[in-house]
């Protein structure tokens, strides 16, 4: 073909510039291939020989160290087509052309437009003028061997990494504390602290038993896990990082740890918008596992028991189940709860607290929980949620939905009034239109110039006008989703079943949680003083709930002021058991909701500072009955007898039944030891 190429290029190519387009797919052919891009380069001479000015000869080189498989990214080639299209080139020069594009369609196009606006193609075998059919076939060919040659090289060498993979020959990347020796394969990494540190993991995960727990403990020790640089000028540099929970995660996961030789574990899908997504794969798809390929830290035994640990806490924490649709617990907030302290969506956590019911608990883990922070806040859910159940019965009532409705009927009636404003516009459009139509069809058509611009004028009109129209029936067709009457009776009947159904104890816990989300977007939790609930409704309108917080187990335990002030009373007179007795004859409850009994006394008595019924005696003048034996020198016994016969005034003081004595008016303030007993009974004495 070259013998023909005088007569191939005409005048007319002359007249247009030549377009060297110059490329090496990757910046290491741009490196390493120099050769070949001198030899692109060269190509400029051939140009120069065909009749081309040197100044005229244009080198697109944009696209060095750009892939061929497609062009949307290629800068430089877009331009190419852009200046053929444009009947700017006469010729497009480039060594082996039909490797200016690897993709097909690409090429096509680039020939198909080269063919229209007459452009030639010349390449290292020759010169081609692609509106001739021969040289466009050949063109064509050319295009589709290169795609075909591509699709080998990329299969053979897939296919080879695959095959190799499967041998468990592949050099693959290593997880940290692993290293690759020449001559032995895949061996511990020799630095001692590198292996400990991936020991301790396994051995603090196997010790707790989950991977926060474990994150939690080299936190709190204040121990860093090694990691490598994965790539760049670095690569392969140790450093120590404060262990995530995604980096143990990762770890723990690793069958590599196990001993095992993996290939394959998942895979690099493209989807439609562009972007790459890592989907990982079930065991039984990876491309290869040999076990007991190298020495490992853990057994293959281990390894399973260690996922199988994960999974059942993965579930156990609901983990990937926030925006879940809504299941049977009882938290009504299930993946509608916010935390305002941070604005991460909080967790449910199921606790016991005394009844027998468990309690639904609001839980933000805060961003710290991979490093192992303690949670931003915990809230139990119980009475935010009734609170909001509340809230949700008042607001669908059918009074706020009749104003609601009005408001709607209001808002169509005035759009009668600005659908008639818009269709003006509309009028106007058409109007102008017609008018420079009119003004087209007047002007002489031998008179170019006028025509050519009253007739950009009429399309430009026809444009606003179509622009107009097409506005106004969005704006009506929004206008028009107004309410008809069954949908108006069907939600004024809503709002009246309403409240019976939320409050209805056969509603199911997880249809309550679809109503509240048809009428509620999110709720945002803060615990401070009190507890804040902020509701945002669908549709924009907020509404605060302020809600005490609740006791602690230990608040919940004070007992009331009132009763706190009776047991006072009858302390004067009983002792804790009968004091306990009468609260309870008086139907008064502790503060945690049981009967009193002598040891809940005991206790608010002790927080209190309450004396006891034995104290107060005491204080009152009552003696022991060893004090009051030793002040009138008489045996216990003789006491005994004497309170028996009731001689002397005693009474018990407590529930142990101790006895406490008070002295005859008479003795108490002689100050003397008489002994009362002498006269009466003088054997009493003699007992002491
Ligand atoms: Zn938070």
């Amino acid at each position: 073909m070259s013998s023909e190429a005088p007569q191939k290029v005409s005048a007319s190519h002359l007249r247009r510039n030549a377009y060297l387009y110059v490329r090496q797919s990757t910046m290491r052919q741009v490196f390493e291939n120099t050769e070949s891009t001198q030899r692109q380069y060269a190509l400029r001479q051939r140009a120069v020989a065909l009749g081309w000015p040197l100044d005229r000869v244009i080198v697109i080189d944009s696209d060095l160290g750009m892939s061929g498989a497609s062009a949307s990214d290629r800068e430089g080639f877009q331009k190419l087509v852009a200046e053929v299209g444009l009947g700017h080139a006469g010729i497009v020069l480039g060594l082996e052309v039909s490797r200016l594009a690897r993709n097909s369609t690409d090429w096509h196009r680039l020939l198909e437009i080269c063919a229209l606006s007459e452009t030639l193609i010349l390449d290292e075998d020759g010169i081609y003028d692609p509106a001739h059919f021969n040289d466009r076939l050949l063109l064509g060919l050319k295009g589709t061997m290169s795609e075909a040659e591509l699709h080998v090289l990329r299969a053979r060498l897939r296919g080879g990494i695959l095959n190799k993979a499967r041998r468990g020959e592949l050099r693959c990347p290593l997880p940290v504390g692993l290293v690759h020796l020449a001559g032995a394969g895949v061996v511990l990494d020799p630095d001692q602290q590198v292996q400990q540190s991936v020991r301790l993991l396994f051995q603090t995960f196997a010790r707790t038993g989950a991977a926060s727990a474990t994150v939690k403990y080299f936190r709190q020790q204040g121990i860093l896990f090694p990691t490598r640089v994965a790539r760049g000028t670095h690569q392969g540099a140790l450093s120590w990082v404060p262990l995530s929970l995604g980096r143990a995660a990762q770890a723990l996961h690793n069958p590599w740890y196990a001993g095992a030789y993996v290939y394959g574990r998942g895979r690099w899908r493209k989807l439609a918008d562009g972007r790459i997504r890592h989907q990982r794969l079930p065991k039984s798809e990876w491309h290869a596992l040999i076990k007991d390929a190298h020495p490992g830290y853990i057994s293959w035994e281990e390894y399973e028991r260690i996922e199988q640990r994960l999974q059942e806490s993965a579930q156990a924490l609901g983990w990937g189940r926030t925006h879940s649709p809504p299941r049977e617990g009882s938290a009504l907030l299930q993946g509608r709860a916010l935390c305002g302290l941070c604005g991460n969506r909080m967790h449910i956590h199921y606790g016991q607290r005394s009844g027998s019911q468990p309690v639904a608990n609001y839980v933000c883990f805060g961003r710290g929980r991979g490093f192992g922070d303690p949670v931003c806040q915990s809230i139990v859910g119980t009475q935010i949620d009734i609170a909001v159940g509340e809230l949700l019965v008042e607001a669908v009532t059918p009074m706020a939905l009749e104003l609601a409705l009005a408001v709607q009927q209001e808002i169509t009636a005035r759009l009668d009034e600005s659908d008639r404003l818009r269709h003006r516009a509309v009028e106007r459009a058409q109007y102008e239109a017609d008018h420079a139509r009119h003004r087209y069809m007047q002007v002489d058509p031998a008179n170019r110039l006028v025509a050519d611009s009253l007739e950009a004028d009429w399309n430009v009109k026809l444009r606003a006008l179509a622009c107009a129209q097409e506005e106004y029936q969005r704006q009506r067709s929004a206008d028009r989703r107004g309410i008809d009457e069954t949908a108006r009776a069907r939600i004024l009947a809503l709002a009246t079943d309403f409240p019976a159904i939320w409050r209805d104890p056969n509603t199911p816990q997880r249809e309550r949680k679809r109503m509240l989300g048809l009428l509620i977007e999110d709720v945002t939790l803060i615990k401070q003083r009190q507890i804040s609930a902020a509701v945002r409704f669908r549709g924009g309108a907020t509404k605060t709930l302020s809600l005490p917080r609740p006791l602690t187990a230990q608040q919940r335990r004070v007992t009331h002021d009132d009763v706190r002030r009776q047991i006072d009373t009858l302390l004067d007179e009983y002792t804790d058991a009968q004091a306990a007795h009468r609260l309870n004859e008086r139907g008064m409850r502790t503060g945690a909701g049981d009967a009193f009994d002598s040891s809940s006394i005991h206790w608010v008595r002790f927080s209190h500072k309450l004396k006891s019924l034995r104290e107060r005696l005491l204080d009152a003048g009552w003696l022991t009955g060893k004090q009051i034996t030793a002040k009138l020198g008489v045996t216990r016994t003789a006491l005994g007898r004497w309170r028996q016969a009731g001689r002397i005034q005693a009474r018990i003081c407590n529930d142990r039944g101790e006895w406490l004595y008070r002295l005859p008016d008479e003795l108490a303030n002689s100050g003397e030891n008489i002994p009362i007993g002498t006269t009466d009974n003088p054997t009493a004495r003699g007992a002491v």
